[in-house]
C-alpha cells in the first residue's frame, strides 16, 4: 500500500478507496470550465490529491500526480496576538 512517512514521523497510507487522510482539490477556474452536468469519473481526473497528517495536521500534496514528489506544506500555530 503506498504511503509516505510525514516530518512528524507519522506513515500516512493513501491505498484505501475511499482514504481518510486524502482529500481533492480542484481550482475555481478549471471547476467552473466543467460546465453543467458532471461524469464523477471526469471530475476526478482534473484533482489534485491532498494528505493530511493526522498527527501534525501538515499537508501533502501531489501536484503532479502520485508519479511525483509531494509539496510539503508544514502547518504551524497562528499567532493571533493583535
Ligand atoms: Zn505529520
Amino acid at each position: 500500500m503506498p504511503s509516505i512517512l510525514c516530518k512528524c514521523g507519522k506513515r500516512i497510507s493513501y491505498g484505501e478507496i475511499p482514504c481518510k487522510d486524502e482529500w481533492l482539490l480542484i481550482s475555481d477556474l478549471d471547476f467552473d470550465q466543467q460546465m453543467g452536468l458532471i461524469e464523477s469519473e471526469k471530475l476526478y481526473s482534473r484533482f489534485d490529491h491532498m494528505l493530511k497528517c493526522p498527527t501534525c495536521g501538515s499537508l501533502w500534496v501531489f501536484w503532479d500526480g502520485f508519479n511525483e514528489p509531494p509539496t510539503y506544506y508544514l502547518w504551524l500555530e497562528p499567532d493571533l496576538t493583535p
